[in-house]
């Protein structure tokens, strides 16, 4: 695969003539754990939905690997692996943390998980996934119980269990303590071998601290990216965004 795993060429999109992202050239590799920032109305979330199927473009085309995004359903991009978690925590509260990972390993295989033997692979599975996002102690909690964090790192085990390739991230760390944000930043930092990490982040200091690289959003363009020193020195982004 060249050019990267999910390339954004020339994107436009238009809502009643008004361009919320005005012809964007976007890129991400395998491994990459970049975070996009800029001011409301930047464009940012419509970029993330264009990448989800959720709106079309008026112009331009999104490619994840040879696959042409702009042309399929939503189902069918979950299916390629690209996975997007909101800001709230969505998780079944009247369920046990291990059956909505369960559930979620069903949803992969598209199969009701909870009427059929998980069998020794998919408890493997979820096991793996609970240490990986650091919620073993609370295998058999009810999730509605857990603390604002713990429900974040659920849904992001639930969609873990289903390998995706591409994690869409919509401000993972609002709401949490410190302490919450700090293991959160780890988690990323765990998980982004191997696959493609997008978030949308407001938080500038767990962005400092943990973003490999950092695309800035302006009027529907990138106005920066890079490293995080490269853009916060960056003198356009201060004027936009920081400086502020
Ligand atoms: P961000 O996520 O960076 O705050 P958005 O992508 O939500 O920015 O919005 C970019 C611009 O597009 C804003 O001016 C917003 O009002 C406009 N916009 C977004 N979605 C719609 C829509 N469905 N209809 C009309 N305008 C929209």
């Amino acid at each position: 695969m060249t050019g990267g795993a999910l390339r954004v060429e020339n994107l436009t999109v238009e809502f009643d003539g008004f361009k919320a992202i005005d012809g964007l050239n976007f890129s991400l590799q395998e491994g990459e754990l970049r975070f996009l920032i800029g001011p409301n109305g930047a464009g940012k979330t419509t970029l993330i939905d264009v990448i989800s199927g959720r709106v079309r473009p008026t112009a331009g085309r999104v490619f994840f690997g040879h696959s042409d995004l702009s042309r399929l359903q939503e189902h069918e991009i979950v299916a390629l692996g690209i996975a997007r978690k909101f800001q709230t925590p969505s998780v079944f509260p009247h369920l046990t943390v291990w059956e909505n990972l369960e559930l979620a390993l069903g949803f992969r295989e598209r199969l009701p998980a909870l009427l059929r033997p998980l069998g020794r692979e998919g408890e493997e599975r979820i096991a793996a996934t609970l240490a990986t996002v650091g919620l073993e102690h609370r295998a058999g909690q009810r999730a509605g119980t857990l603390s604002h964090g713990e429900k974040q790192w659920l849904e992001i085990g639930m969609l873990l269990i289903q390998e995706p390739r591409l994690l869409l991230l919509d401000e993972p760390v609002a709401g949490m303590t410190r302490r919450e944000r700090e293991l959160t930043g780890q988690l990323l930092h765990r998980i982004a071998p191997g696959r493609m990490i997008l978030v949308v982040e407001h938080d500038m200091e767990f962005l400092r601290r943990f973003a490999h690289t950092v695309t800035v959003m302006h009027e529907g363009r990138i106005l920066s990216e890079g490293t995080v020193e490269a853009v916060q020195s960056d003198p356009r982004v201060v004027e936009i965004y920081l400086g502020r």
